[in-house]
C-alpha cells in the first residue's frame, strides 16, 4: 500500500502533459489522481514527431521506449529537393536518439504512457468545473458532481485550459490562419531514416518515417495558410495532391500511397505566451500553460518535460508548506518559461515567415534560403540548441517502474 506521505497531487487532463506529470510525480512517492473528461482516452490527433529530450524523460517515467519511433535525420529543402538547412546533433546524441526526432502516431505515444500508468491513477469521465484553493489544500468539483482535495492542483488541459481561465482571466484564442492536413501510410520495409520538411512559395509539404505498434510506414503532411471563415476542403487527398504537384516524386508518391481513412485536418491555434502559470497550489503545463504551433513538432514533447521538472521542484519541498510550495512552483515555471515561449513563439514566427509574408517579398525570401546560411541559422541550428540544453537539464537515471500503488 502506499504510505500517503508526500501529498496528493491532482492533475486535470490526460493528454501527453497530464500524463507524464503522473508518472514523473509517481516515480518520486506522490499520491497522483489523474482526472480526464472524457470516457476513453484517444488520440488528439494521428501524426507525431518527439525530439531527444521528451524521449529521455519518457524512458526515465517508466514508458517502455522500446520501438517506439522511427529515428531520422531532419533536413529543411526547397520543394524540387535542393536542401537548405540540416538540423544535426552531436554523434553521441545521434548514436542514442538515433538522429533529430522519431517519427510516430500518437496513439502509439498515448498507449505506451497509459500502459506505465499504475491502476487506479486515471479517472476517467471527470469534467472539471471548480476550483478552490483554501491556501493549505485545493478541492476540485466535478461535472458529474464529484469532489477531491488535493494539496497541489496541475493544469494539463490543453489550449482552452479551464485551470487557465480560473485563475489568468479568459484571452481570445490566436488564429494563425494555417490548417494542416497529416496522413500516414506503413510500408513493408524499413523506410530511409530521413525526415524533409519542404517549401514552397506559399506551402509545406513534408514527410518522416514512421514505427507503429511493429510496423514501418511514413507520414506526411500539407502545411499553408487559410481562412478560418472559409469551409474545410471537401477532399482532404485530392487537396493534398494538388497542393502537393511540382514538391519531389518521394512525397507525392506517398500521398498517393495513403489510404483516405489515414488523413486528418486541423486549423493552427495557439496563444502568445501567459506572464504567470502558478497561483496558489496550482499550477499549469503543457499546452494549458503554452500552446504551440507543430511548426515546432515540439509541443507534445515541451508538456512532457514540464511533467517531468514539476515533479521535481515539487520533490524538493514538503506540500503542507504553503510558501515552500508557492516557492517551488515558481521555481518550475522560471525555468520552463524562457525555453518554452521561444520555442513557441519561434514557431508562430517561422508559420508566418513562409505562409503569411507579402506575395513581393516570397522570392527575396526564397532567394535568401537558397542562397545564404539564414535558413541553417534560424531553424537548423536553432533547434539542436534547444534540444542539447534540455538534455543536459535531465538527470541520467534509470528507467522506473512502479512497484506498488494504489489509488488514495
Ligand atoms: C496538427 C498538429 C501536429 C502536431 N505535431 C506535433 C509533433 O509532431 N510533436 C509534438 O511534440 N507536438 C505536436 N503537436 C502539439 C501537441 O499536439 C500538443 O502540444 C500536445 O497535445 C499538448 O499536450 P497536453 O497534454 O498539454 O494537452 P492535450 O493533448 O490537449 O490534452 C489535454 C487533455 O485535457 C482534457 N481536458 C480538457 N479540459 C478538461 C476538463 N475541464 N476536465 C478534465 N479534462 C479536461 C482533454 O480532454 C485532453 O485529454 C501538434 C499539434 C497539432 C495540432
Amino acid at each position: 500500500m502506499s504510505t500517503h506521505i508526500k501529498g496528493t497531487i491532482a492533475i486535470v487532463g490526460a493528454g501527453p502533459g497530464g500524463m507524464a506529470t503522473a508518472l514523473a510525480a509517481i516515480r518520486l512517492g506522490f499520491e497522483v489522481m489523474l482526472f480526464e473528461r472524457a470516457a476513453e482516452i484517444k488520440a488528439a490527433g494521428n501524426i507525431l514527431n518527439l525530439w531527444p529530450p521528451p524521449q529521455k524523460i519518457l524512458k526515465i517515467i517508466g514508458v517502455d521506449t522500446n520501438d517506439l519511433g522511427a529515428p531520422c535525420q531532419t533536413f529543411f529543402e526547397r520543394y524540387d529537393g535542393k536542401q537548405r538547412a540540416e538540423v544535426i546533433l552531436p554523434d553521441e546524441v545521434v548514436r542514442e536518439y538515433g538522429g533529430g526526432f522519431i517519427g510516430l502516431l500518437r496513439w502509439g505515444l498515448y498507449k505506451r504512457m497509459l500502459d506505465a500508468l499504475p491502476p487506479g491513477v486515471l479517472r476517467l469521465g471527470h469534467n472539471l468545473t471548480g476550483i478552490h484553493d483554501d491556501g493549505a489544500k485545493v478541492r476540485l468539483t466535478f461535472a458529474n458532481g464529484q469532489t477531491f482535495t488535493a494539496d497541489i492542483l496541475v493544469g494539463a488541459d490543453g489550449i482552452n485550459s479551464f485551470v487557465r481561465k480560473t485563475l489568468w482571466g479568459d484571452e481570445p484564442i490566436r488564429h494563425q490562419r494555417l490548417h494542416l492536413v497529416g496522413g500516414y501510410l506503413f510500408l513493408d520495409s524499413p523506410p530511409e531514416g530521413k525526415g524533409v520538411i519542404a517549401h514552397n512559395r506559399t506551402t509545406q509539404v513534408s514527410y518522416t518515417p514512421i514505427r507503429h505498434d511493429g510496423k514501418w510506414g511514413y507520414e506526411w503532411w500539407v502545411l499553408e495558410a487559410c481562412d478560418p471563415s472559409q469551409p474545410p476542403p471537401a477532399d482532404l487527398l485530392s487537396f493534398s495532391r494538388e497542393r502537393a504537384a511540382g514538391f519531389t516524386r518521394k512525397v507525392r508518391d506517398l500521398i498517393d500511397a495513403t489510404p483516405a481513412k489515414h488523413l486528418q485536418r486541423w486549423e493552427i491555434r495557439d496563444r502568445p505566451p501567459l506572464k504567470q502559470w502558478s497561483k496558489g497550489r496550482t499550477t499549469l503545463v503543457g499546452d494549458a500553460a503554452h500552446p504551440t504551433s507543430p511548426y515546432a513538432a515540439y509541443g507534445a514533447g515541451m508538456s512532457i518535460e514540464d511533467g517531468y521538472f514539476l515533479a521535481r521542484e515539487l520533490d524538493k519541498v514538503s506540500l503542507s508548506d504553503t510558501e515552500a510550495v508557492r516557492g517551488a512552483l515558481q521555481r518550475f515555471e522560471d525555468r520552463r518559461k524562457p525555453h518554452t515561449a521561444q520555442v513557441s513563439q519561434g514557431a508562430f514566427h517561422t508559420g508566418r515567415m513562409f505562409h503569411h509574408m507579402p506575395r513581393l517579398l516570397r522570392p527575396l525570401r526564397d532567394w535568401v534560403f537558397d542562397n545564404t546560411p539564414l535558413l541553417q541559422k534560424f531553424v537548423g541550428d536553432a533547434m539542436p540548441g534547444h534540444i542539447l540544453s534540455q538534455l543536459a537539464e535531465i538527470e541520467d537515471a534509470p528507467p522506473f517502474r512502479p512497484a506498488v500503488l494504489s489509488a488514495p
